[in-house]
């Protein structure tokens, strides 16, 4: 049994992208300039020796992968991928239901973040799916709508309130484009000038009882690479997040 167990948890396993590859995901457009630079620096982390953040919204996601994929007119994790301004745009789409035409993501979501996300706030997923919308249209010539699958993973307590589907607002694809041209822009601008690097928002996720970012603590696979990270951990100094990119 924990052999079956393993081997699932590892076909869940994220095999980024090697340093200096001109190579950009759809999720990557929520990172802050500090984790885009040390990515380009340092290769996405790898998770060879422990499991991230993610694994458990992995696993649902192979769920949902083994229960659609047999069905018809669906397509799972579709990965997609357009050469835009010289880098490479990637991204997996969850689920694709091409006969009405519609785009599926899901998140698994704490209580609070679900709330947020039920509630119509949902952030940055907004361009991450619009950048998903954009990849499918490069590669079908057809325009799909897109949904939010949120899952609440607040435990017990949430009972009948475990999931809802929220529409994402679509641009228009000359605007994804833009941005995305923009982005890419500014990454290569950025590995020119470092010390000009913005601070991340690192207290944006609150603090954990060691009175360290949770943003670094948890959310960052970057942090080993981190200057801030690491002069943080050895002074204890939390204010100077500038010029420290190592
Ligand atoms: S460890 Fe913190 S400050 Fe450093 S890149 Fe990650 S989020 Fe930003």
């Amino acid at each position: 049994m924990e052999r079956i167990i393993k081997a699932v948890i590892e076909g869940t396993k994220y095999n980024g992208v090697p340093k200096h590859t001109k190579s950009l995901s759809a999720s990557s457009f929520g990172l802050e300039n500090q984790q885009l630079l040390l990515r380009w620096k340092n290769g996405d982390p790898s998770d060879d020796d422990e499991f991230g953040n993610n694994t458990l919204g992995s696993v649902i996601h192979k769920g949902f992968e083994e229960i659609f994929k047999s069905k018809d007119g669906f397509e799972v994790e579709k990965p997609l991928s357009h050469k835009v301004n010289n880098w490479t745009i990637t991204g997996t789409v969850d689920l694709i239901d091409h006969e009405d035409k519609i785009i599926y993501d899901y998140k698994l979501l704490s209580a609070g973040g679900y709330k947020k996300v039920a509630s119509g706030d949902v952030g940055t997923y907004e361009t991450q799916l619009n950048i998903y919308r954009y990849l499918l249209f490069k590669e079908l010539g057809e325009e799909y709508q897109i949904k939010l699958l949120a899952l609440n993973k607040g435990g017990s307590a949430v009972l009948k309130n475990i999931y809802t589907f929220v529409d994402i607002e679509t641009y228009d694809f000359d605007l994804v484009e833009d941005m995305i041209i923009d982005k890419t822009n500014e990454i290569e601008y950025l590995i020119e000038h470092p010390d000009e690097v913005l601070e991340c928002d690192i207290w944006k996720f609150g603090k954990n009882k060691e009175k360290q970012p949770n943003r670094c603590a948890y959310y960052c696979g970057w942090r080993d690479k981190c200057g801030y990270w690491k002069k943080r951990n050895s002074t204890n100094n939390h204010f100077a997040t500038k010029n420290l990119l190592m």
